[in-house]
């Protein structure tokens, strides 16, 4: 598993590097989904990342679960804090990486970029390697 996460931390270093001209400057506009119209579809090895992430803040278990599908107001991500930051911004998934709040997305290396985390998202769960909404995932 830690192998996997490595390679899920090197894909998003990628995905950076790409994005570096565009850089997000952390306004959140692309965290509420009921303005925006649309949400994040992080694959499970993501959303293990993101659990992670957020166990090494100290909030796990219960908490945690709670947390992660609580959405608030303009259906906010659940995973905003209270001072309206991300609260696992360094573990944030691909569709977070790869939202424009302003610019021309490059799509084709996007599009490139994607088919690794496919792929990596295949060999951590060949069952189910599928992205979901990031509001329906539980694990
Ligand atoms: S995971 Fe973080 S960056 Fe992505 S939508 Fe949620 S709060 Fe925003």
């Amino acid at each position: 598993m830690s192998a996997l996460l490595d390679e899920l931390r090197a894909l998003y270093a990628d995905v950076d590097a790409l994005m570096a001209p565009y850089s997000c400057d952390r306004s959140t506009d692309c965290c509420r989904f009921a303005v925006t119209g649309r949400e994040p579809y992080p694959t499970p090895i993501e959303r293990e990342a993101m659990v992670r992430a957020l166990a090494a803040r100290g909030v796990s278990g219960k908490r945690a679960r709670a947390l992660r599908t609580a959405t608030g107001p303009e259906r906010s991500c659940p995973w905003l804090d209270d001072s309206g930051g991300c609260r696992v911004y360094e573990a944030r998934p691909f569709g977070c990486r790869t939202y424009f709040c302003r610019g021309k997305v490059p799509r084709r290396e996007v599009q490139t970029l994607a088919r690794r985390l496919t792929e990596l998202a295949a060999k951590h769960a060949p069952r189910d390697p599928f992205p979901c909404p990031l509001t329906q995932a539980h694990s």
